[in-house]
């Protein structure tokens, strides 16, 4: 008969092994592919890296504040947690029997447990600040558990670690601070992490990092959109990848496929080799087209345009041939700093660009901050603004920017500023409203404009010969069905379908959980393009796409068959559409588009355009 020992030696060692063999193989994980490209590399993990915290002591009456944001870093953690438990199902079932106590685990020690209990009381008797009374607690219990006196060495380590790990977790929450450690990242490594900011992925540097798998994320958030903008091989919503990676391993990166193997074997190494001279093959084919037109078989000219999240992409706007930017989004501006920048730093941001668009157009869009792109991360001193019970509802884009108008004051000076010294090279500069809802809107922000070019003629300040226009983004369904009247206000319109699915929809744009119900391609997205599309046709306004929709060749047909005839779009999309564009005929889209908007299934649509051109009625 066996002893409780030794049955408990051999349960442990059947544990060791099984850790031991999941670790070694060989796994795939399936999620959401973001920006396409092959890698082989070692990945980088950075969950492992802590946050930055210096300890910080805080006077008598920060305390009740302090313990405010400590619960709140509780209920941030305590829902991620429950989010990873939620989606560890698709996991082999030996990784769920191990990860499943150990997500239990964390989710009791964010209950009412020695941890938070002891943090909360440090912050009042020995007041300090929420970050430093959290990691003094773990360490204390920590090393409590590890002078335990118990045999199993390496379990009271590991209990100790999940303490450890739950500090991290919390700190991270409490400081937002992006990885900046990923300076650190060796060159060629594929980065892992269970999120990425949109801030964090700014900091990314694509010279060094060859791809980007994220556990959490939807295809068209804005970290999504950066990665794509930066050209890195990317997929995002990886279930289980945290815990499957470690630091070190070989894996192959399929951006295009949305997928990651983990410690590949023979085969899934030769297939990713396969994967990635294909790639480079299918690169070069299209570098080919850089000089082309982007001109229909029936001589309709496209003009496809470039979306620009940061500088570091401009080497690619240009390699791309592109016709001008149809939406430099301003948040980087913003980012990852303590103050705000000044009217000569949007200067000193905007001019670059412009030189180097010399003689096409930039379309440049006022601050959107807000929703996913969160406040905390948004420069100090913008502030005091929370982001509320619901963000996306609140506090946006040009809503913020009318209660803060000194903001875009500063905004427009330079801009006009830019636009002057301009004159001499032709570049049109025009500006753009983000999330506008009502024409009121665009006439305040046009008031304000008109303020600002008053005031700099007053100081002599040059002027460009004609002030930019000034248009508003569509991207709401509000917005959208009102666009007759939003269009009397404004110059231009910029439809964004990325916000515009996700208000529609009711669907956040970068949730993993429901990104199988974020569709573009929905019959009331749709509609509302091709809404807004005709309120502006009608007035003979120009009008753009510049939501990620028009960086997907698969849709450009009926994008034109619509009215669209202005594409925005990620630099690296636009050889890929303007192959489309070409092979292309007006009157086949316009009857495609027709066929397209009988339909009130999504489903039917995503196999309508998944077949565009195979029936032999859409193209004649
Ligand atoms: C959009 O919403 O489609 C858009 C282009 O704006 P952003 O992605 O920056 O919100
Ligand atoms: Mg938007």
């Amino acid at each position: 008969m066996k002893t409780e020992g030794s049955k408990g030696s051999e349960t442990k060692t059947a544990e060791a092994a099984r850790k031991a063999t999941r670790r070694t193989r060989e796994v795939e994980i399936k999620g959401i592919p973001v920006s396409p490209g092959v890698v082989i590399g070692a990945v980088f993990d950075t969950s492992e890296v802590p946050a930055e915290t210096p300890r910080r002591s805080i006077g008598q009456g920060k305390v009740d504040g302090e313990r405010q944001r400590l619960a709140a870093a509780v209920t941030a953690s305590r829902k991620q947690v429950s989010k990873l438990k939620a989606r560890i199902g698709v996991l082999p079932e030996e990784a769920q029997e191990e990860l499943e106590p150990l997500l239990d685990a964390y989710a009791m020690m964010l209950g009412d447990s020695r941890l938070i209990r002891g943090a909360r009381r440090r912050i009042g008797e020995e007041l300090l600040s929420a970050e430093t009374a959290v990691q003094d607690e773990a360490e204390a219990i920590a090393a409590a558990i590890l002078a335990a006196k118990d045999d199993d060495k390496a379990g009271l380590k590991r209990r100790a670690g999940e303490v450890r790990e739950i500090a991290r977790r919390l700190t991270r929450n409490l400081t937002a601070t992006p990885f900046r450690s990923l300076k650190d990242v060796p060159p060629g490594a594929i980065l892992v992490a269970e999120e990425l900011t949109p801030a964090d992925a700014a900091l990314l540097d694509p010279t060094r990092i060859a791809g980007v798998a994220t556990e959490e994320g939807g295809a068209d958030g804005h970290t999504a959109i950066m990665l794509r903008a930066l050209g890195i091989p990317s997929a995002v919503a990886c279930p289980g990848l945290t815990e499957a990676a470690r630091r070190g391993d070989q894996a192959v990166l399929d951006g295009g496929a949305g997928t990651i193997v983990l410690r590949p074997g023979e085969a899934a190494l030769e297939a990713g080799r396969g994967a990635l001279a294909a790639y480079a093959k299918e690169k070069a084919r299209l570098a080919k087209l850089r000089r082309l037109p982007a001109e229909t078989q029936d001589g309709e000219l496209v003009e496809l345009q470039a979306n620009l999240e940061i500088p570091a992409e401009l080497p690619l706007i240009a390699q791309a041939g592109a016709q001008g930017i149809g939406l430099l989004r301003t948040e980087f501006l913003f980012m990852n700093r303590e103050d705000l920048p000044d009217e000569d730093a949007h200067v000193d941001a905007y001019t670059p660009v412009v030189e180097a668009m010399a003689g096409d157009c930039v379309t440049i869009r006022v601050l959107d901050w807000g929703g996913e792109k969160d406040m905390e991360a948004l420069a100090e001193g913008i502030g005091p603004f929370h982001a509320g019970p619901n963000p996306a509802l609140g506090l946006r884009g040009i809503r913020m920017l009318l209660k803060r108008p000194e903001l875009l004051e500063a905004q427009f000076a330079a801009i006009l500023r830019v636009a002057a010294a301009a004159d001499h090279h032709g570049t049109q500069i025009r500006i753009l409203l983000p999330l506008v809802t009502i024409p009121d809107e665009v006439r305040q922000a046009r008031e304000i404009y008109e303020r600002v070019q008053r005031r700099m003629r007053r100081k002599g300040i040059a002027l460009p010969e004609k002030p930019p226009l000034l248009g508003a983004m569509i991207e709401t369904p509000g917005a959208a069905l009102a666009a007759d009247a939003i269009a009397l206000e404004a110059d231009f319109f910029a439809i964004g379908t990325n916000d515009l699915a996700m208000y529609t929809l009711a669907v956040d744009r970068a949730e993993a959980e429901v990104s199988h119900l974020y569709d573009p391609l929905h019959p009331a997205v749709l509609r509302l393009v091709q809404f807004a599309t005709e309120a502006a046709l009608r007035l003979r306004m120009q009008v753009s796409v510049c939501g990620e929709m028009a960086g997907n060749p698969r849709l450009v047909p009926l994008l034109l068959g619509l009215g669209i005839r202005t594409l925005s779009m990620n630099a690296s999309a636009i050889p890929r559409v303007k192959q489309m564009v070409r092979s292309l005929k007006i009157d086949d889209c316009a009857r495609f588009a027709r066929r397209v908007m009988e339909q009130g299934d999504p489903q039917r649509i995503q196999e309508l355009v998944m077949n565009f051109g195979e029936s032999g009625s859409d193209r004649s």
